[in-house]
């Protein structure tokens, strides 16, 4: 049990660390850095292959989110909730899954522990596959369609689909899953990218159908924003009002990490 403490707090220590780091660069808001800093102590607490990963898929993302980043926003503001820095909602909805199976994975028994180490890579496969498909897709330039009505919609629309998202979709998923064999955690390849892409194809699935979407009259667009970029409140015209982004991201790393140990127990 000590040996679990020291772990804790030098995951406290390492994950603040990078946490300070990413809140000095605006990337993440303060609550966000607070979120980052317990899961990067449940992940080094699981073990150092956890943390290794975790670092790979937030530098990974956080590169991308930066990359371009003026220009995705000009795209994208008057659609998107929430833009810049991620705050403790965001960071919970994409890590908690992930830390919640890290630390079970150590806690729990031997048997529990290859599968949490796949739930854990398949939550955070979907996280990515998101990550990636929304950053990667929003500069493609293609026009993005709804997945459900295939109608053309506008950049940064939760559920709409394009062809340069959807294979950068299946490379982010692809991403976790080999960063999972090199780091010798317990996975396979094949079942953390199918995981991944399942829990990111649910989350444009909600974002399509059940995720709340809002209304701004005065400039007569869809938005999820409660209070538009014009300076209007705005209504809600579909979906549930309680089934936010988040909300949907969290939705997707449970499915990711649902059909990954599922999927293994085959
Ligand atoms: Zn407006």
């Amino acid at each position: 049990m000590p040996l679990i403490l020291d772990r804790a707090t030098a995951g406290a220590f390492i994950g603040g660390g990078i946490a300070l780091l990413a809140w000095r660069l605006g990337s993440l808001s303060t609550s966000g850095a607070l979120a980052a800093t317990l899961v990067g102590a449940a992940a080094v607490t699981a073990g150092w292959s956890w943390a290794a990963l975790l670092i790979l898929y937030f530098v990974s993302s956080t590169a991308l989110s930066r990359f371009r980043a003026a220009e995705k926003e000009a795209r994208t503001r008057s659609v998107i909730a929430k833009g810049g820095a991620r705050d403790a909602t965001q960071v919970a909805a994409n890590g908690g899954i992930f830390a919640a199976s890290a630390l079970l994975a150590i806690a729990g028994s031997h048997e529990l522990a290859p599968m949490m180490s796949f739930a854990g890579l398949g939550a955070l496969a979907a996280a990515a596959a998101d990550t990636w498909a929304t950053e990667i897709g929003t500069l493609s330039g293609g026009t993005p369609r709804s997945l459900l009505t295939w109608r053309a919609v506008c950049p940064g629309t939760s559920g709409a689909v394009s062809v340069v998202g959807s294979m950068a979709m299946v490379a982010g998923a692809a991403f976790v899953a080999g960063a999972g064999i090199l780091l010798r955690l317990d996975g396979s390849f094949a079942i953390v990218a199918v995981a991944g892409v399942a829990g990111a194809l649910a989350d444009s699935l909600l974002g399509a159908t059940l995720q709340e979407r809002r209304w701004c009259s005065t400039c007569e667009r869809v938005t999820e924003r409660r209070v538009h970029a014009c300076g209007a409140h705005t209504v809600l015209c579909g979906g549930f009002a309680w089934l936010d982004n988040d909300l949907v991201n969290l939705l997707a790393t449970i499915v990711g990490a649902a059909v990954a140990s599922l999927l293994a127990s085959l």
